[in-house]
């Protein structure tokens, strides 16, 4: 059973954007989904990333992961839609599967062998009772707090203005179809105020994800349109041509929260409510996808054992996988976010040298090409399986 605060249809209109790895693909195939959502989404067969306006730039491509498989791509791109629809069909598909939607959980009873969930169902209080209750009610997570468990992080002293673009025609009109602006290229460019993202979008537009510090941020999502295209265009270049800008800006403000359990007795949090780090390097979603996975496999194998699915004990086997692996990742993005948002000499020196090591060193390449794309850590069994036709290595 699972249960929303939104009706499916909010759900659904959500503007999100992410970057979905490559293991994130293989869990939806896995799940036998993958191929209603690829033909709706992009996908980006290079990296640029990019220092300031200092020359040196580092380009990654596929053969940079140097693995067996032949594959012509780094990642993709989705818009919020397009994963929900086809997640939704899914679950809803299921006969053992049941949806409460829109019902506001409002408190969680724990007891020793069972809990109680309390929430609001069409202006009415209801009850339910469960073995387990997994929370995925995002960074504020109300369920979190009143399981008593704590967090540690920051938010950042950055905010992040994100909107999407899209050529204009004039720019298209020698372009056959299958030619985008964007020629598939995701860009990081590394400013001192903050990473300026662009992430190619299916429909010849990309999405853009612009941290500056707060202040900076306000003043440009107050700036008038010509104004706050001149300002984006400095940072965004010219390699797609003449833009528009074809969506509402949206302002969020960002953290790093990491919660020191993920798991009590006949509870477990995934997703934002368990961890939140910096969008730099577009990793968020794709931790709370690994999460799902994780969690049931763990499930599964408990299950098949005839062991109690909320025990501490097979908790806990969750927990030991995904806390570690999630540090990782919000290390990672953390560094990187305060590496090169600064001109302090000595950093700069070594994102230099960083950045002559990603091109001079192959397996350095590789492996931040791994962090990036989900290859490393353990990789739940799910990636491994292929339920869908589509899901040829080729797309994956
Ligand atoms: C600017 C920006 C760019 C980003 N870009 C990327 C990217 O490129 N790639 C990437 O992987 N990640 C990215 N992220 C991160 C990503 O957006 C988040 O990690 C992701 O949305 C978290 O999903 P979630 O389902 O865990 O939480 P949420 O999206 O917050 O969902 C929580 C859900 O719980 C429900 N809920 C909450 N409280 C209750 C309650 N009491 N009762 C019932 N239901 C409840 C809500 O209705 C909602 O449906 C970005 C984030 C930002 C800010």
């Amino acid at each position: 059973m699972a249960i929303d605060a939104q009706t499916m249809q909010a759900a659904a209109n959500r503007q999100n954007v992410y970057a979905i790895s490559l293991l994130s693909g293989r869990i939806f195939a896995g799940l036998g989904v993958w191929h209603q959502i690829l033909p709706r989404i992009a996908t980006f067969t290079q990296i640029v990333l990019s220092d300031g306006d200092r020359a040196r730039r580092v380009t990654l491509q596929p053969a940079d992961l140097g693995g067996q498989e032949e594959l012509n791509h780094l990642g993709y791109v989705a818009e919020h839609q397009p994963i929900l629809e086809a997640l939704h069909a899914e679950f809803c598909d299921r006969e053992t599967m049941t949806l409460i939607a829109p019902a506001q959980v409002d408190q969680v009873i724990h007891h020793a062998d069972h809990t109680e969930l309390i929430l609001e169902l069409d202006g009415q209080t209801r009850t339910i009772t469960t073995q387990l209750v997994v929370a995925a009610d995002g960074a504020r997570s109300q369920l979190r707090q009143a399981t008593g468990i704590r967090q540690t992080g920051w938010k950042y002293w950055q905010s992040c203005v994100t909107f999407k673009v899209k050529a204009r025609p004039s720019q298209r009109s020698h372009q056959t179809s299958h030619q985008t602006s964007h020629q598939n290229i995701a860009y990081e460019k590394f400013r001192t105020q903050g990473p300026f993202a662009i992430l190619p979008l299916t429909g010849d537009r990309c999405n853009v994800v612009w941290t500056l510090p707060h202040a900076e941020a306000q003043a440009v999502m107050a700036l008038e349109e010509e104004a706050f295209n001149e300002a984006m265009r400095e940072h965004f270049g010219d390699h797609m041509g003449d833009l528009e800008i074809v969506s509402p800006r949206r302002l969020f403000p960002v953290q790093l929260m990491q919660s020191q359990h993920y798991v009590a007795p006949r509870f477990a949090l995934a997703g934002d409510a368990a961890h939140c780090c910096h969008p730099v390097g577009g990793q968020g979603v794709n931790l709370g996808i690994r999460d799902a996975a994780a969690l049931a496999e763990v499930l599964g194998d408990a299950f098949r054992a005839g062991e109690d699915l909320g025990s501490i004990a097979v908790l806990k086997r969750y927990e030991r996988w995904r806390l570690w692996e999630n540090w990782v990742v919000l290390g990672f993005t953390d560094s990187l976010d305060r590496l090169f948002s600064n001109e302090i000499g000595p950093l700069v020196l070594v994102r230099q040298l960083g950045f002559w090591g990603l091109t001079a060193i192959a397996p350095l390449r590789r492996l931040a090409l791994q962090l990036m794309t989900g290859g490393l850590g353990r990789q739940p069994q799910i990636s491994q399986v292929r339920r869908s036709k589509a899901c040829t290595n080729a797309t994956l």
